[in-house]
């Protein structure tokens, strides 16, 4: 079994493999104990080595076995509050991938214009107010914007996304991101056609039959 650091440097790494962050931007959290490991803020994943997962309790105290210490994410702060907040969530990923982010400039909540919507558990995927990045003001914004959802778009930023395990929030993160592709596409040739509550309300009960989706 990987320690927690070792999964949270795996997770890092295919994110920017993946192209759903570049450079040092973005970042990830997975639960542990009573409190959460988050990665370090200002490395980029390449130079990452386990011993740079800083942990944090829900009390806000910090412990890096790296000397100097390491800082946690600028973002720690939402990272925390989600955490401690969202029993149904033990990993939060974020992002600023270039669909995603994209469509945070509007600051619109994404609509049902395909059913896989639902992944974020609603008939949409909200956006956030625009908070400047690293704020308590962001961190409540986000949690607003999360109720009841798996995933939300930060205006003029990127997303969060939120999951019971590793394999849960990366599934999201990769479908949210190419929803948001298709969605920008869709855009340029007008307004696609909405799915109703009625036909959205069809799929979430279709949905709650699969084994490996469950409303939070
Ligand atoms: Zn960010």
């Amino acid at each position: 079994m990987k320690t927690i650091q070792q999964q949270l440097l795996d997770l890092t790494l295919h994110l920017q493999a993946s192209g759903l962050n570049e450079g040092s931007s973005g970042n990830c959290s997975i639960r542990d104990r009573d409190g959460f490991y988050i990665t370090p803020s200002g490395l980029n994943p390449k130079a990452m080595s386990i011993d740079d997962m800083v942990f944090m309790d829900f009390k806000g105290t910090i412990q890096s076995s790296q000397k100097p210490p390491r800082e946690p994410s600028s973002e720690w702060r939402f990272h925390h509050d989600i955490l401690k907040t969202r029993k149904d969530a033990n990993v939060v990923i974020h992002t600023h991938s270039t669909f995603a982010t994209t469509l945070s400039l509007f600051r619109k909540d994404i609509p049902a214009f395909h059913y896989m919507i639902a992944i974020a558990g609603g008939n949409s995927i909200r956006c956030t107010k625009y908070e400047l990045f690293g704020t308590q003001a962001l961190s409540d914004e986000a949690l607003i914007a999360l109720n009841e959802r798996k995933a939300c778009l930060l205006a003029n930023h990127g997303m969060i996304v939120i999951g019971r395990d590793i394999e849960d929030a990366l599934n999201i993160s990769h479908e949210v991101e190419r929803l948001c592709e298709q969605y920008t596409y869709a855009l340029q040739m007008g307004s696609p056609t909405i799915l109703t509550d009625k036909e959205m309300g069809e799929v979430t009960e279709r949905f709650k039959s699969y084994g490996n989706w469950k409303k939070p």
